[in-house]
């Protein structure tokens, strides 16, 4: 699998350039399986060299026996290793990653190899990386699974009087607990108005301050990661129905009446060969025809797998077209200061025909958010 993914990388290569440095760690993960850190994967059409430190010996032995491996001493660094390699292997022209080396390792490579030409490449792992393979899209599953068991645990025992702070800390022990190596992101607990920051960091505000909260979270298991966001309503639970609360309730169904059907109306357009742009535009359209303008201030979803972003975005201004095995977040929102912010979020895997919501979670306003 990874031998199939490596040859697919190189048959991409720009003319000239016959080798790959790829740093970017989520990157040497997709075309190695090593897990480890600060490991760089040289790349060519004949050989697959990865660079790495003691620290990661066993682990290499373990996880790529298929791997030329080359374990760096102590008393070199990782660029002097890289450099040593492609000088003895006599390369020329060596692609390097252009949005993950920093200016400084740039220059340090010119220093140690200078009659290689190092070319700025960005972007051709993680076009590769856009759609999923079946391995993939089994560990897209599973990790959605673990973030749905995390979240019926955290519903079983929430009372009401936590805190933003104290649930964000107990989700991320719950996704342990179901299974997932971890959260795919800090979780996001937003009680009431807070929510209308579409990245609020938990603060000490408790649940019971408010008739509803917004949670966002998602699970890494097997190296994937999902996201998903729902609105919690804890009004009818915690019982304390005031006249304000119902006033806010009234105006938050409003708002997640409409949130939702743009995110059925996304849902319904998304299917491989429709631009991304399009399906963003198209429910920036209808939040316009029900009066909001300017709630709606992020894009409307984006890429997940080995990273929480990545490849296709769907964005207004996005170039990407969307393709059969393409995994993406569908979040739509609206935001309004002093009330809070409805987002709504799934996962869903793009078909030729048409897109399979891979989240089941409820999201119905009278039954399946009552917690
Ligand atoms: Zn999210
Ligand atoms: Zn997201």
């Amino acid at each position: 699998m990874f031998a199939i993914r490596r040859e697919r990388l190189v048959s991409t290569f720009p003319d000239g350039v016959e080798w790959l440095a790829v740093s970017q760690p989520a990157n040497v993960t997709y075309l190695t399986g090593f897990t480890g850190e600060a490991s760089w994967l040289l790349l060519c059409r004949q050989r697959a060299v990865l660079v790495s430190d003691g620290r990661f010996e066993s682990q290499l032995a373990e996880e790529r026996p298929d791997l030329e491996v080359v374990i760096r001493p102590p008393t070199r660094t990782t660029l002097e290793t890289v450099a040593d390699i492609l000088q003895q292997a006599k390369a020329g022209n060596v692609g390097v990653e252009a949005t993950q080396v920093t200016l400084a390792e740039a220059e340090r490579l010119k220093e140690l190899a200078p009659s290689i030409t190092w070319v700025p490449m960005g972007g051709l792992v993680e076009r590769l990386r856009r759609v999923k393979d079946p391995t993939e899209i089994e560990a897209i599953r599973a990790s959605i699974d673990v973030a749905e068991r995390a979240f019926a645990m955290f519903r079983a025992v929430l009372t009401g009087t936590e805190s933003e702070k104290e649930l964000a800390d107990a989700m991320e022990s719950y996704v342990r607990r179901a299974g997932g190596s971890g959260t795919s992101f800090p979780p996001i607990v937003a009680v009431g108005a807070r929510s209308a920051l579409p990245h609020a960091p938990p603060t000490d505000r408790r649940v019971n301050e408010s008739p509803f909260l917004l949670l966002d979270w998602g699970a890494t298991h097997r190296q994937y990661r999902s996201d998903i966001t729902r609105i919690i309503r804890t009004g009818p639970r915690l019982g304390i129905g005031s006249s304000e609360w119902r006033e806010i309730e009234s105006r938050l169904e409003k708002l997640y009446t409409v949130v939702l059907r743009g995110q059925e109306l996304a849902i319904r357009s998304i299917r491989a060969g429709v631009r991304a742009a399009e399906v963003d535009i198209a429910v920036r359209r209808y939040f316009e025809e029900q009066g909001y303008l300017r709630e709606f201030n992020h894009g409307l979803g984006h890429g997940i797998g080995l990273q929480i972003h990545e490849g296709p975005s769907l964005r207004p201004s996005s170039p990407d077209v969307l393709e059969e095995g393409n995994v993406v977040t569908v979040e739509p929102a609206l935001y309004i200061r002093g009330l809070g912010g409805v987002r709504i979020e799934d996962d869903v895997l793009v078909h030729a025909d048409g897109c399979e919501v891979l989240t089941r979670v409820p999201k119905d306003w009278s039954m399946g958010i009552v917690w």
